[in-house]
């Protein structure tokens, strides 16, 4: 699943291509994925200018004219795919944007979990996701509030989208090895000086990630086609029975499974 950094490279790659083009026209392949139904999602859209483009968690938000906001989630599989005005459509295509300028927008979805919602300008269709993990307002304090008296296991902890936004295993997997943190130390048990680790872990990890333009775990790549290069740096995660990179650590990765969640990590140097 496309965690924050995979998310935040599309809305890049998306910005760059789409940001003021009008919606000439809308089609629904597959109705289960948009709310409202069509005929009503189409004709929400279509004469809309897109405003902007921008994520919040693992959402794509993009604000049109009248102020209405389309919020799409790609869960498993979905993806955007920006085209030419002849290009045919990909596979697996199930919504499909016309601009008036010729210019098409798909969204192909192999597995039709991803979701398309229109919400109204003052919907509180956030409310219940955390704090932003790039954002000013995630400081070291605001992670001791989050966890403090938490007995969850700070990995699934980290998961959990109403106390950080957009992390997922990948990420989480890979801030607990750079911290030196086990995945199963409850989180309202983290040290000061671990909790600062753990702070800086995530935000090092996220950052690197955007660089380079996210992971490419199986099969995520941007708007443009592209595909990640974090996977080629990842420290633990999918990587059980080899060595742990960390120099003269001398432990191997192993696999561990925490709330129905694969869990990666190295039981030498995560204490
Ligand atoms: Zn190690």
């Amino acid at each position: 699943m496309p965690e924050l950094p995979e998310v935040e490279t599309i809305v890049r790659g998306l910005a760059s291509c789409i940001l003021n083009k009008v919606i000439a026209h809308v089609d629904v392949n597959l109705p289960r994925m948009v709310t409202p139904a069509p005929p009503l999602f189409e004709a929400m859209l279509r004469g809309q200018t897109l405003r902007a483009c921008e994520r919040r968690a693992k959402y794509i938000v993009f604000t049109l004219d009248h102020g209405y906001q389309l919020i799409v989630h790609l869960r498993m599989t979905g993806r955007f795919m920006y085209a030419q005005a002849d290009d045919a459509a990909p596979p697996y295509s199930h919504v499909h944007f016309r601009f008036t300028d010729g210019t098409q927008l798909f969204f192909a979805d192999t597995r039709t979990f991803g979701r398309m919602r229109i919400v109204e300008p003052d919907e509180a269709w956030a409310a219940g996701l955390g704090v932003e993990p790039l954002s000013p307002e995630f400081t070291v304090n605001a992670l001791h509030a989050l966890c403090k008296g938490r007995t969850t296991p700070i990995k699934t902890f980290l998961l959990d989208q109403r106390h950080i936004a957009g992390i997922g295993n990948i990420y989480a997997c890979e801030a607990l090895w750079q911290a030196r943190i086990a995945p199963s130390t409850p989180a309202g048990n983290l040290k000061p000086a671990a909790r600062a680790a753990l702070h800086a872990a995530l935000q090092d990890v996220l950052e690197r990630a955007i660089h380079m333009r996210g992971t490419s775990a199986r099969d995520y790549v941007d708007a443009e086609g592209l595909k990640g290069g974090f996977q080629n740096v990842l420290t633990v995660y999918g990587r059980h029975g080899q060595a742990c990179p960390r120099p003269r650590c001398g432990g191997s990765i192993e696999r561990s499974v925490l709330a129905q969640r694969g869990t990666w990590w190295c039981r030498r140097c995560q204490r």
